[in-house]
């Protein structure tokens, strides 16, 4: 293992109109590196979560896999750290750790998706989204272990985890990777497979994002065409009926079905279909792998609670990507989330007080996803995130339109965790963790020990910055980022 131990005398020189590496990096890439003081500066420095107000020493978007490498060069050989950005759906936590040093490296350009039937995989590029990913698989009828919306990027996602409607029959979306190709720290491009580099191929899944930029991604696709999937809702009135029969429900139920819970009070916006507007409702969604009697004999304690909508059928496996009916093309949002390893009688009379029809909240959503199933074991062959502990991971949030909604916002999330605290594993699931967490809480010990080891090793001097660091160390074991 490669130690460092000049990390803190690394030179972190920047001045708000710009380093002269950020300029070189501009005589490198033209008009796609932004200078704060550019006309571009602020278009190019806004993430997906547009209340997160992140303020790098550049913004740089490079086109091919050599220019992320030239990118990493030039600005390690100035001190200057780089932070892989897809989209920014989860930039609230890379913010908070100031990025007057920090190059941010946004893959948005690298966005291709390819499937490769005769490997049975889809490649894409590091920047891609997911929606170009589930045509490209859904036009040879299989389907890719996407989320519930069509714009996170993949990268992001798949090596945070990943758990979309498939997740309790096929687990994290982390372990369908089967290679990915990184940007390391002295700007080589390498592969990382389960031949080539494994140890570096077992960190990023699941590690997240400090090893390097992935500039492509390989992971496979599932003989699915079709599921029977669909949404229920209730006015929010009925939840405690509603919540007390899917938490009984859900953690015994069969890998073959995906669910999600979520208390909801939808604004009056134009953007929304007439029948959401200002709605207060209990949204279950979701997904059976199985025939129609098979998804009709799961849902039928549901059903029988006579939902005001039930849209569940059998429908095209490409179309579940806009099921949770999740915000496009980035919106302001302020959220916190926990991990549950129980979800008793008591938790759902905790959950009612902060997010029913009688609570004073500010919460646009209070979301419950199932685990369990096939994300409770861990595969043969997994990567760093084998599995995942727990029941349920909880995550709320509401707009944060202005600081002081965002603030609100995360109040009301942050007293919903509180009121959940008692049902809590003390983990963390960090695709959801839009706030700095310690990181550590996500893995085993020995995960962590394993990866913070291949950290130091990889990136001795510490060019990356991550949304949820894994530290190097030192010498004498203390962390450093
Ligand atoms: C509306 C919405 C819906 C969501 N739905 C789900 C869901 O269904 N299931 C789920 O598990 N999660 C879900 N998430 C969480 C999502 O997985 C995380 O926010 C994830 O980090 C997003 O990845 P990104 O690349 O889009 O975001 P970014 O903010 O761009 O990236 C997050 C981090 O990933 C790393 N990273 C990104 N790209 C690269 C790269 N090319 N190379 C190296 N590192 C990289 C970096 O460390 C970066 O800081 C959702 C989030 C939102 C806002």
């Amino acid at each position: 293992m490669t130690i460092d131990l000049n990390a803190d005398q690394r030179t972190t020189t920047t001045t708000s109109t710009g380093t002269p590496v950020a300029h070189a990096l501009r005589g490198l890439l033209g008009g796609r590196v932004h200078l704060p003081g550019d006309p571009g500066y602020d278009a190019a420095r806004l993430p997906w979560n547009v209340a997160v107000d992140q303020r790098p020493a550049a913004v740089a978007q490079p086109r091919t896999a050599a220019e992320v490498a030239t990118v990493v060069r030039v600005a390690a050989a100035a001190g200057l750290r780089v932070a892989p950005q897809s989209t920014g759906h989860n930039a609230g936590p890379l913010a908070a750790q100031g990025l007057d040093d920090v190059v941010v490296l946004r893959t948005s350009e690298l966005s291709s998706a390819v499937a490769d039937p005769a490997r049975g995989i889809v490649r894409v590029e590091g920047g891609a989204l997911w929606e170009p990913a589930v045509d490209a698989a859904a036009a040879h009828g299989q389907a890719v272990l996407h989320g519930s919306s069509p714009d996170v990027g993949i990268a992001g996602y798949s090596l945070g985890g990943g758990i979309g409607w498939y997740a309790r029959k096929h687990g994290l979306a982390a372990n369908s990777i089967t290679a990915v190709e990184i940007v390391v720290a002295d700007g080589t491009l390498v592969r990382a497979d389960a031949h080539t580099n494994p140890e570096l191929f077992w960190a990023v899944r699941g590690g997240g994002g400090s090893f390097g930029v992935v500039t492509a991604l390989e992971f496979r696709m599932f003989d699915i065409a079709t599921a029977y999937a669909g949404i229920m809702m209730w006015s929010l009135t009925e939840i405690e009926p509603v919540l007390r029969e899917w938490a009984a429900w859900a953690p015994s139920a069969p890998d073959d079905v995906t669910t999600s819970f979520r208390a909801m009070r939808l604004p009056d916006m134009p953007d929304l279909p007439e029948f959401l507007r200002g709605q207060e409702l209990v949204v279950i969604d979701g997904a059976v792998l199985g025939s129609d009697e098979r998804g009709a004999e799961l849902l039928g304690g549901l059903r029988a609670l006579r939902p005001m909508l039930d849209t569940f059928a059998r429908v095209p496996a490409k179309e579940l990507v806009r099921l949770h009916m999740d915000p496009e093309g980035g919106a302001p949002f302020a959220s916190d989330s926990s991990m549950l390893g129980s979800f008793p009688d008591a938790a759902v009379d905790a959950f009612i007080a902060e997010a029913g029809p009688d609570a004073r909240t500010s919460l646009l959503m209070a979301e419950l996803r199932q685990l369990g199933g096939a994300l409770g074991r861990a595969p043969e062959g997994a990567g760093a995130l084998a599995r995942l502990d727990g029941e349920f991971v909880s995550f709320a949030g509401g707009i944060a339109a202005t600081p002081e909604m965002g603030a609100q916002a995360y109040a009301d999330a942050a007293r919903l965790t509180a009121a959940l605290a008692p049902f809590a594993n003390g983990g963390a699931y960090l695709n959801f963790a839009e706030n700095p967490v310690d990181s550590r809480t996500a893995y085993d010990a020995g995960v962590w020990r394993q990866l913070t080891g291949i950290r130091s090793a990889v990136d001795p001097d510490g060019v990356f910055a991550a949304n949820h660091p894994v530290p190097r160390l030192f010498e004498d074991g203390r962390p450093t980022s």
